[in-house]
């Protein structure tokens, strides 16, 4: 029986209607740009497989590190023990974060590190004896699976039979350089009517959205007015993390920093499941206390795990490195002649870029998991190139280490599908 076959049996795979599309694409090999199949096709991972891998799959300055880990301190608990990867990592990180970042906290993956943060959110107002218990979000928001992650997320799809026992969120447009004063008016009726714990917002770009990009002086204006009315801001760099915007976080776009930076995904380069929430000094303090309950009763069983703290701090240090700086750029800069190439298309509506992160929206009305889609990621695949549309947007998140070869045949493969749609 072919793997194919073997994972039908047993197999409940995510995201999938398994009545309507049954099959899943054996994987059998992944390194560099490259992911290969069962057949010895070969992909070229457009998307850094959900933006994890950046550094490359297998990237062997990263895996060895792991390994040698793996030799001395494989797993212990995090509650009662501490180590040093654990510590390397928070140091590492605290360098490169927005100024005002003090303390790292650890958990397994972006939604739990979003959880995270709404429940710091919450006890911060609950610890000084001010309950608040409601949250602003932006509309179209993802910030994951979980209970709280799918309140703040305003993205219905995967909500619908949830949405009675989520929290009660306020949503507001995100800015679009034209309607901030609009956003203004409607932040201050909602205080006025709400007590609001926290604000949680993609920052600059919603990814699942379909990597839409807002206007970053609007969103400033959005958390100078949160900061004024002691709401705490939690930004999700889930996505936008380690580079993707040009800069190492989207946070560094803007003056009025986040009281709360969540953080997984491109954080191991796709080698191991580690989120992280950080958070400012204040935050922490309201938590100390001579009461234990007043402490952050929240662990997972494997948080600060040394094999994924080693493959995190590894990252950090290829993102630092000149050559890794330089692909950034140059990818930056090839984005843009291709947007000049495309941008004027019949069948292209619209594009947009920040960083290494382009997208193009298709003239065309789509539906997220329709034919029309679900044609195009075949035509991708048949054309050996891993992109993965949303709805009627295609974007490209390529890795960092990516050859100009290997991206030109992304750019040529979107052009030849805009004559399929
Ligand atoms: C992917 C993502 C999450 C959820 O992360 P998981 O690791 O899949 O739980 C949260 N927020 C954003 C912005 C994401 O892109």
């Amino acid at each position: 029986m072919s793997l194919q076959e073997r994972d039908k049996n047993h197999i409940w795979h995510p995201l999938k209607q398994h009545q309507l599309n049954p099959d899943s694409l054996p994987i059998v090999k992944a390194k560099g740009c490259v992911l290969t199949d069962d057949k010895g096709n070969e992909y070229i991972d457009a998307i850094s497989s959900w933006y994890t891998c950046m550094f490359g799959h297998c990237n062997e300055f990263i895996t060895n590190k792991v390994s040698e880990q793996m030799k001395q301190l494989d797993q212990v608990m995090f509650s009662d023990f501490t180590h040093e990867p654990a510590v390397k990592l928070s140091e590492e990180l605290i360098k490169i974060l927005p100024e005002n970042q003090n303390k790292i906290f650890f958990s397994e993956n972006g939604s739990t590190s979003v959880e995270v943060g709404i429940k710091m959110a919450l006890q911060y107002h609950f610890n000084k004896e001010e309950k608040r218990d409601t949250f602003i979000a932006f509309e179209n928001g993802f910030h994951g699976d979980t209970f709280g992650a799918m309140a703040v997320s305003g993205l219905s799809v995967y909500n619908g039979p949830f949405e009675d026992f989520l929290m009660d969120i306020k949503r507001i447009p995100t800015p679009n350089g034209n309607n901030t004063q609009e956003i203004l008016s409607q932040l201050k009726e909602i205080i006025a009517a709400n007590k609001v714990a926290g604000f949680v917002y993609e920052p600059l770009v919603q990814g699942a959205a379909g990597m839409k990009i807002h206007d970053a002086a609007g969103l400033g204006e959005i958390l100078k007015f949160c900061k004024e009315n002691s709401i705490l801001t939690i930004a999700d760099e889930v996505m936008t993390g380690f580079g993707k915007t040009g800069k190492h976080f989207a946070s560094d776009y803007i003056d009025t920093k986040p009281d709360i930076i969540c953080l997984s995904k491109a954080l191991t380069a796709g080698l191991m499941p580690m989120a992280i929430t950080s958070c400012t000094q204040n935050i922490y303090d309201a938590f100390l206390s001579n009461d234990i309950s007043k402490g952050m009763f929240h662990c997972h069983t494997y948080c600060a795990n040394p094999l994924a703290c080693t493959a995190a701090i590894a990252s950090i240090e290829l993102l630092q490195s000149e050559e890794i700086q330089k692909n950034i750029e140059s990818i930056i800069d090839s984005h843009k002649m291709f947007d000049e190439r495309i941008k004027n298309h019949s069948k292209v509506r619209s594009t947009r870029q920040l960083g290494v992160i382009f997208a193009l929206d298709l003239n065309t009305e789509m539906s997220r998991y329709g034919s029309l889609r679900d044609k195009l990621l075949q035509f991708f695949m048949n054309k050996g190139v891993f992109l993965r549309p949303l709805g009627n947007t295609i974007y490209i998140q390529v890795p960092y280490v990516i050859t100009q070869e290997q991206l030109q045949k992304v750019y040529k493969t979107i052009e030849e599908a805009l004559e399929i749609v």
